[in-house]
């Protein structure tokens, strides 16, 4: 089952609460191409292709992107967070990737498209460090923070041709993605440095509020809003 959908303009990702993990019981199959386990420093990689035809050498570029990236938002975002985590190609999955649990499925044609775009894993493995449970507040803020860490710790987004979306009047902050995290950045840079660390920490609790903004900046997030709107530069 879905919790949350989004779209912006083309299908981006979708991510699911843990207790919806059991929809992707099947990764396993006999149409695996291949299977790689890797470990580093604690943290196991299972990467499954299931496409015969993609490159495995942007099959090694995924895996170090991941070792690169995932330590990292674990140690920033979410010292528990899962220390095993399966990476599958697959090319029945029709968006560009979509993360459940500790599970993140890839589609082939968009890696293939765009072989640079390599830090779709750093947005998705962040759903894995998010570990939001259902219900846990807006899914804007979800993928906004996903946004915000692959700006944060994107490895490849220059080559990818990825970066912030600039201003404009037309946006909301429940807009999600890069409106949204370029949103975030500007409050850590204005009102405070750790802001995303503490929404993260509270959406994954189960703490998280409208009043979250008001307790951390002393302002509404209309009120930032209508401010960065103004004044939006980072
Ligand atoms: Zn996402």
């Amino acid at each position: 089952m879905l919790k949350k959908i989004a779209f912006i303009g083309l299908f981006v990702c979708t991510v699911t609460a843990l207790r919806a993990q059991k929809h992707w019981s099947k990764i396993y199959s006999d149409r695996d191409l291949s299977r790689d386990t890797i470990t580093k420093r604690g943290i196991t990689l299972i990467f499954i292709n299931k496409e015969k035809e993609f490159s495995r050498a942007e099959q090694l570029r995924m895996q170090e992107t991941f070792f690169k990236i995932y330590p990292q938002e674990i140690k920033t975002y979410n010292k528990k967070a899962a220390k095993k985590v399966a990476m599958i190609i697959d090319p029945d999955y029709t968006g560009v990737a979509a993360t459940s649990g500790n599970v993140i499925r890839v589609n082939p044609q968009w890696m293939a498209k765009h072989p640079e775009d390599l830090d779709v894993v750093t947005h998705e493995a962040m759903h894995i460090v998010q570990a939001y449970q259902g219900h846990s507040g807006p899914g804007w803020i979800t993928e906004g923070i996903a946004d915000y860490v692959r700006h944060q710790f994107g490895v490849n987004n220059k080559a990818a041709g990825w970066s912030l979306t600039p201003f404009n009047a037309k946006q909301s902050y429940t807009n999600a993605y890069r409106i949204t995290a370029r949103f975030l950045l500007w409050i850590t840079q204005k009102y405070k440095k750790h802001f995303v660390r503490s929404l993260n920490t509270a959406m994954r609790e189960g703490t998280y509020t409208a009043r979250f903004w008001k307790m951390q900046t002393g302002k509404t997030v209309d009120e930032l809003w209508a401010i960065y709107s103004q004044d939006p530069v980072i």
